[in-house]
């Protein structure tokens, strides 16, 4: 029998892991592996907030086959009292002898103790192994505990010569259905979901995720920005009752719009002092109630108050091999724009998929 390596028991933890997308914010994804002399004995993820964390489910399925044996998780084991007991602590009385970790724990506060834990009950503990695979699966839940603010993927759907709409603002559909898929994947992956109040009045969108023309389980927040509440009260995301709708406003709207929006199960939030809803203090209270990721989907002028604010942490680009022209048709991202080339701000870790005969991908993170 062929022997396995420390980076396939990896490999199929981060396999798990990754099959929860969706399901555990505000937690992180995490899986495990006990390996007995060659044999796995127990696996798990973390399925939801609340529930056992991985390691969790991969000792009690081993049982006594723990001992003397190796475990794999994808991120560095607990060591504090949450709403479960730390499973550095479990991981020492199974009797474990070996752990391996692909990733530590971001939070600087606690970040390394769970390793030290170990260590100090006389366990041999090996890190880094796949880290890079594990930081990015969680990237959002590490962009999360570090800052406190959500993290911030722009998606955009452009024609070939990078128009979100036509002159006429006429955008349905821009993509075929493989890649509008994708779209809902990303929605359902996401805790909230933003855009600009003028994209209600084109499109009236009901954003939310649908997977095979039906509404998800889980679904994200829809929030609108609008200065001066020109939503029409018919928008169907204030009437299809399908996801919580939060607006956020300023001092310019009228008081008794506000209550009528209330009334009708939306919340609406006014910022204060400012013409318009600041994209800092927009994501500082984002975080505050808990969103750790949010998904933009624009339009333009959204899109562009995101770039000047250099608030982006990864774009997620389609493109459809069609041409529609036009020098007023919108481009993806508005406002003042930069003056000159060099101030360009550049994508790393670029990834390009073709979706269908004539649709693409691109992804990448801003180098700020
Ligand atoms: P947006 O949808 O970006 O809405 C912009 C409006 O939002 C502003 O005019 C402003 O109105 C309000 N707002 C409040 N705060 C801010 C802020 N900080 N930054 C920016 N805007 C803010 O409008 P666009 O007209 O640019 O785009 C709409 C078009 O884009 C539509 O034609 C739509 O079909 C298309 N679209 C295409 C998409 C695609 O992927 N292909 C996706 C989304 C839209 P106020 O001052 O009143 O608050
Ligand atoms: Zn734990």
């Amino acid at each position: 029998m062929m022997k396995l390596t420390d980076r396939d028991y990896m490999t199929l933890a981060l396999q798990m892991a990754r099959a929860t997308a969706g399901q555990t914010s505000p937690n992180p994804m995490v899986g495990a592996v006990v390996v007995n002399e060659g044999a796995i004995v127990g696996i798990g993820a973390h399925l939801k907030a609340g529930e056992p964390h991985a390691e969790v489910h991969a000792l009690r399925m081993a049982g006594e086959r723990a001992k003397g044996a190796t475990i794999y998780v994808t991120l560095e084991p607990c060591s504090h009292y949450g709403r479960t007991p730390p499973c550095a602590i479990a991981i020492r009385e199974a009797g474990i002898a070996r752990v391996v970790i692909a990733a530590q724990d971001p939070n600087p506060l606690v970040a390394g103790r769970g390793i030290s834990m170990l260590r100090e009950a006389g366990i041999e503990v090996d890190t880094g192994v796949l880290a890079a695979e594990a930081e990015k699966l969680n990237e959002i839940f590490f962009h999360f505990v570090q800052t406190r603010k959500p993290f911030v993927t722009i998606k955009t759907a452009s024609t070939l010569d990078g128009k979100i709409a036509t002159v006429a603002g006429h955008s349905k559909w821009i993509t075929g259905k493989e890649a509008r898929q994708q779209v809902h994947k990303l929605r359902q992956q996401s805790d909230a979901i933003l855009v600009g109040v003028n994209t209600v009045l084109a499109d009236d969108p009901a954003l939310t995720a649908r997977i095979d023309d039906q509404e998800t389980k889980r679904q994200p927040v829809r929030i609108i920005l609008d200065s001066s509440l020109r939503i029409p009260p018919n928008a169907r995301v204030l009437t299809d009752r399908l996801a919580e709708t939060w607006i956020y406003t300023t001092e310019r709207s009228s008081p008794e719009k506000r209550a009528a929006l209330e009334q009708m199960g939306a919340k609406v939030l006014v910022m204060e002092g400012t013409a318009s809803v600041p994209i800092g203090g927009l994501l500082t209270s984002l975080g505050e109630r808990g969103i750790t990721s949010l998904l933009v989907e624009g339009g333009s002028a959204v899109n562009g108050s995101f770039l000047q604010a250099r608030a982006i942490n990864k774009i997620v680009s389609y493109f459809s091999c069609k041409l529609v022209g036009g020098a007023d048709a919108p481009t993806p991202f508005g406002g003042s724009g930069l003056a000159v080339m060099n101030q360009a701000v550049e994508l790393k870790g670029i990834r390009m998929e073709q979706i269908s005969p004539t649709d693409f991908c691109i992804e990448g993170y801003p180098d700020w």
